[in-house]
């Protein structure tokens, strides 16, 4: 789910048009065969393109494709969107970046749906679909309800060893992580039994600080009361976690909650959707420390494609523009829709960001932190539509594999990206947690009441 735009992914926006619809074939269980565009031109250049964008499909095809964030879950929640369905309307126009169709021509092994749980869920009443854990419930009946009605096409899975098992298989597995510490509202026993659920990472926070952890979201605002990063409750919920084998995910925390959980964690962490902050300089991104620190740990950044953690122009406005933003934001308070078509047509069309910019990502995370912690958290549908020309949908993702093969990236390292790195991290937060349980850890007792806040 989105950070630097205030949009919900059950408001998506429709983007204009598809872009340059490329060459796809239709069918095939796994993964289909010609996904990226067919050079324009003849001649030595474009044979050598050509050459090079085969190797890419075959090697796309070999990988295991592993995106670790996308919120179509919300629509299938709230609009009762079906992955089946197509997300694509008669007019051509964009309802959803992500359906069955476009996932196997993404060439997508694995998904993480997103248990997102929006912070207005922790006041709301039974009637209105509250509170945090309910709705993150309801958000995993709708998950497996997907796989119920699609065996064809999805797996349940809850280890790296069932991602390989079902991609072998030629389905794609589903898995689920938790966007929003709150969801457990502040209870070890919610979390341990997400966990058996099948929810296998938790986001310490979304853009909200909760009771135990600070959000990168309102960190600057001082009419929200900080913990200074994790309170000692929070770090009994990154050991339970680490305990359980659920992966602690630092995308969205504040700064000092980040450190506060690298040193709390026994086991890796991981950015399930976040980018880097030297090239996109916004809360949400990683700062070159944070990078160096997730490797250090065995974990793995999976980077945001949403166009405001790809480019920096895309996020911030102009103070005139924000003051403006701000004075339609409170006339229009009670009439979202309204406010939403007035900031839009304020903002105008969004400054443009190219595929390039988001591979500059990758390529400054892999720099910095090395190839080995890097990877694909794609936020497709969490970021009401705007995405970087070229990167509009799923079924985009072989355009990952081919620009990187265009950096000089070799096969292996290519494959480390789209999938390796991040079951390798998986597997030993698994490890992890068997070496605690085998030591004799038992579930924590502790309450948040017990433990005095920082
Ligand atoms: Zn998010």
């Amino acid at each position: 789910m989105l950070a630097p735009f205030a949009l919900k992914a059950s408001a998506l926006l429709c983007f204009a048009a598809l872009l340059a619809a490329p060459a796809i074939s239709s069918g095939g269980n796994k993964k289909r065969e010609s996904v990226i565009q067919k050079p324009a031109a003849s001649g030595a250049a474009t044979s050598d393109d050509a050459a090079l964008r085969a190797r890419a499909l075959k090697l796309h095809r070999e990988a295991i494709v592993i995106d670790t964030h996308n919120d179509i879950t919300s629509p299938m929640v709230d609009d009762h969107f079906d992955l089946a369905m197509n997300g694509i309307n008669a007019d051509g126009t964009m309802k959803t970046h992500t359906d069955i169709r476009r996932m196997k021509e993404g060439g997508l092994d694995a998904e993480f749906f997103a248990i997102y749980v929006g912070k207005e869920f922790v006041d709301k009443k039974p009637a209105e679909g509250g509170g945090a854990a309910r709705r993150a419930l309801d958000m995993i009946d709708a998950v497996r309800e997907q796989v119920r009605r699609h065996p064809e096409t999805f797996e349940m899975a809850s280890t790296a060893a069932d991602i390989r098992r079902i991609a072998s298989r030629g389905k794609i597995a589903a898995l689920m992580g938790i966007e929003g510490g709150h969801a457990i509202e502040d209870s070890l026993s919610a979390l341990r039994q997400f966990y058996k659920l099948g929810v296998r990472y938790m986001t310490l926070t979304h853009s909200n600080t909760n009771n135990w952890a600070d959000s990168s979201g309102d960190i600057s605002n001082p009419n929200v009361g900080h913990h200074n990063g994790l309170t000692d409750f929070g770090r009994e919920v990154v050991r339970e976690m680490n305990r359980l084998g659920m992966m602690v995910d630092i995308s969205h925390v504040s700064d000092k909650t980040f450190w506060d959980a690298i040193e709390t964690s026994r086991a890796p962490v991981i950015a399930s959707h976040s980018s880097a902050r030297a090239l996109t300089d916004v809360p949400r991104n990683m700062t070159d420390d944070m990078l160096r620190a997730v490797a250090k740990k065995g974990g793995v950044v999976m980077v945001n494609f949403g166009k405001g953690f790809v480019n920096t122009k895309a996020v911030k406005p102009s103070p005139e523009t924000q003051a403006k933003m701000d004075e339609i934001r409170n006339q229009y308070s009670g009439d979202q829709a309204t406010m939403r078509a007035k900031l839009r047509e304020l903002q105008g069309p969004s400054p443009k960001v190219t595929l390039d910019m988001l591979i500059d990502h990758f390529v400054h995370i892999a720099k910095v932190a090395g190839v080995d912690h890097v990877g694909i958290g794609s936020d497709f549908d969490g970021v009401g539509g705007q995405l970087p020309e070229g990167m509009e949908e799923i079924s985009k993702l072989p355009s990952i594999t081919y620009e990187l093969l265009k950096r000089g990236y070799s096969d292996a390292d290519v494959k480390k990206v789209l999938g390796e790195n991040f079951l390798r991290t998986m597997a030993e937060v698994e490890r992890v947690a068997k070496k605690i349980q085998d030591s004799g850890a038992k579930p924590s007792t502790t309450k948040i009441g017990a433990i005095a806040k920082n």
